[in-house]
């Protein structure tokens, strides 16, 4: 079901869920300070209780009615970076629901560029906490069409066009004037360092942590971002499944390319893998990028979409 802003506004006032487009991909939000609201989001993507949520803001004053604290490393990646697709982990202020942040002292927020995002952010006149719109594990939606592929017409949604980047935000957590990358994406290490004015070492790179426990981010669990149908990372696919090529082709039932550009690689790479879903191959083989830092992000999608 699509709806006009006004009236998803309105909903996210009344504590039902919307799913609107970002430039990264598809959110499902509610309002944020509105505890009934948030758990309606968990219900709906099969979500378990320990992933926090990305509190979505249209402006840094909207940042600081959420957050304890904005420390100067907080201010610089904003200038660089917001709005835009980075999430920022900071203290988090009382009133801000246990719920979103997974019983977390902190909280992640982000101003996304994506004009609608904003706009409904604004005339809804709260922060929205949204995680991507899809059931929990699965392929992000990067169009409004993927949304009601998995939700029909139980959740409206604000059609914004195909995502502009794809994958979901880079995250980085501050703390104590120490910032960790907690999930790599669009923005990159490299950018993120020069915005600081600090050496790429000097940026802690998170590791997943042991299953089961609470985690520093949910993009952390092994398996995400997942097909339906078995992913698996290799240049010698099977040839009565899909090939998944951006540099070289190989013998398969059904080969797809993407562009050879990380980014455009990444904006297109959830649209290629939900069709390959819909036609149901016995298996989909991708070629591994390299391991270099322009690929980190979507290197690390493959990864956990392959994990078992
Ligand atoms: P998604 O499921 O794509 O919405 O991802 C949510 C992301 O938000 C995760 O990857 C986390 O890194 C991040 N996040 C949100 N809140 C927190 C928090 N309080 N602590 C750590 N990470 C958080
Ligand atoms: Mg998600």
């Amino acid at each position: 079901m699509e709806i006009t802003l006004k009236d998803a506004a309105a909903r996210i006032r009344a504590g039902e869920l919307v799913a609107f487009p970002t430039e990264t991909v598809y959110g499902l939000g509610a309002n944020a300070l509105d505890a009934a609201a948030v758990a309606k989001i968990y219900e709906a993507k099969g979500r378990p209780a320990t992933s926090p949520l990305i509190v979505h803001v249209a402006s840094v004053s909207m940042a600081s009615t959420l957050v304890a604290a904005w420390p100067p490393e907080a201010e610089a990646l904003a200038q660089s970076f917001w709005p835009g697709p980075l999430t920022m982990v900071l203290p988090k202020k009382s009133h801000v629901p246990d719920i979103v942040t997974a019983g977390l002292p902190t909280v992640g927020v982000r101003m996304p560029e994506h004009p609608m995002a904003l706009a409904l952010i604004r005339e809804a006149g709260v922060p929205i906490a949204a995680p991507s719109a899809n059931r929990f594990t699965q392929l992000s939606p990067t169009t409004a069409e993927h949304v009601r592929e998995t939700f029909g017409d139980a959740i409206p949604v604000l059609d914004g066009g195909p995502c502009r980047v794809g994958i979901e935000s880079t995250v980085v957590s501050i703390t104590a004037g120490k910032v960790a990358l907690l999930r790599p994406g669009n923005i990159s290490l490299d950018a993120i360092s020069d915005a600081l004015g600090r050496a790429p070492e000097e940026i802690a790179q998170a590791v997943a942590p042991s299953e089961g426990s609470s985690h520093s981010s949910p993009g952390m669990h092994e398996r995400h971002y997942s097909p339906r149908t078995r992913l698996v990372l290799t240049n010698v696919p099977s040839e009565a499944g899909a090939y998944l090529f951006y540099a070289h082709a190989a013998k398969a039932a059904r080969i797809f390319q993407l562009p050879n550009d990380p980014n455009e690689y990444a904006a297109h790479l959830y649209s290629a893998l939900h069709e390959l879903d819909r036609e149901a191959w016995p298996v989909i083989s991708v070629e591994p990028p390299p391991q270099t830092p322009e690929w980190a992000a979507v290197l690390d999608r493959l990864k956990r979409a392959a994990a078992k």
